[in-house]
């Protein structure tokens, strides 16, 4: 029986380094501030952006929502993103995705000032991960490597296998793996046999967004099992990549869906804040 990775506990307690850093700024007259783009009126991102403000909160750190109509053009939304590049009581730019449609999202990410970019979605950010020097990493997968190093996994000479190859989750993800020293492995939606790539694995990061796709009796025994995908199961309840029960007979460590990586994206984009603060 594998042992249950706590997200909640784990991310309470980064909230609560964060909260000390935050004060430290605030003590020399700095107030952290995360500004927050909201466009359209997706649901899901309403509650993920309400969510973000309530941790936020907790850290100590300020937040500005600007909350623009679903008829927003790129132009429109050019404009807003430039002049709080030159806020300079701004220290993160957070624009909530999915955008609608009729916007340039690329455009949108790639006009975010670089040293404000919280998300570590913008080019550079991301280049500077893959050369080693990294500025801002993108909130989930900073998240899963905290909740590995609060499981104790040893990354270096690893097999790990990140399933999934998003920019913002499994391509930096398999970054940050590497830069750990694992021998690291990405499978997606071209990958000719999965069993057996997660059989052979020490680490696996499920990022695709299939219910249980990933049975337990895959596992190689004592691995560990981050499941980042959120799905809505048969059942009608959330639940990961990886069936978690069967997973966890053979596991050492497992995330559970919910209360596994999405607390630590939250609270990694709260020290990401901080760390943006620390520039002012
Ligand atoms: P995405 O759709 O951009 O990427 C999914 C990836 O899965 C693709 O790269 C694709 O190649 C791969 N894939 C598809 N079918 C596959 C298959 N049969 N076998 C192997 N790989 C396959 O998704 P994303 O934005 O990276 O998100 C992935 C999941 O993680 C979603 O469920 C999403 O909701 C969740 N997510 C959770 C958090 C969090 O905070 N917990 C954050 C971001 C994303």
């Amino acid at each position: 029986m594998g042992q249950r990775i706590d997200g909640r506990a784990v991310s309470k307690a980064l909230l609560a380094e964060v909260a000390a850093s935050v004060a430290k700024h605030q003590a020399r007259g700095v107030k952290p501030t995360l500004a927050v783009v909201l466009v359209g009126d997706d649901p899901a991102s309403a509650v993920y952006v309400r969510n973000k403000g309530k941790r936020a909160a907790e850290a100590g750190i300020a937040t500005v929502d600007h909350r623009l109509g679903a008829d927003t053009t790129t132009g429109e939304l050019l404009a807003l993103i430039r002049s709080l590049n030159d806020d300079a009581s701004v220290d993160g730019i957070l624009v909530q995705l999915p955008l609608p449609p009729q916007v340039d999202a690329d455009a949108v990410l790639l006009a975010i000032d670089p040293a404000k970019d919280v998300d570590g979605f913008h080019p550079e950010n991301l280049g500077r991960l893959m050369i080693g020097d990294p500025r801002f990493v993108a909130c989930t997968p900073l998240g899963c490597m905290k909740l590995l190093e609060s499981a104790g996994t040893e990354l270096s000479g690893a097999r790990a296998l990140v399933i999934g190859r998003s920019t913002i989750v499994g391509k930096p993800m398999a970054q940050l793996l590497l830069a750990a020293n694992a021998t690291v492995t990405t499978a997606h939606s071209r990958t000719q046999d999965l069993a057996e790539e997660v059989g052979r694995a020490d680490v696996v990061i499920a990022a695709v967004g299939r219910p249980k796709m990933i049975p337990g009796a895959w596992i190689k025994p004592g691995a560990t099992i981050i499941d980042v995908g959120i799905n809505r199961g048969e059942d009608g309840k959330l639940c990961g990549d990886v069936d978690f029960d069967g997973a966890l007979e053979r596991a050492g460590a497992i995330t559970p869906v919910p209360g596994g990586v999405g607390p630590m994206t939250i609270a990694c984009l709260m020290h990401n804040v901080s760390l943006a603060a620390s520039r002012r």
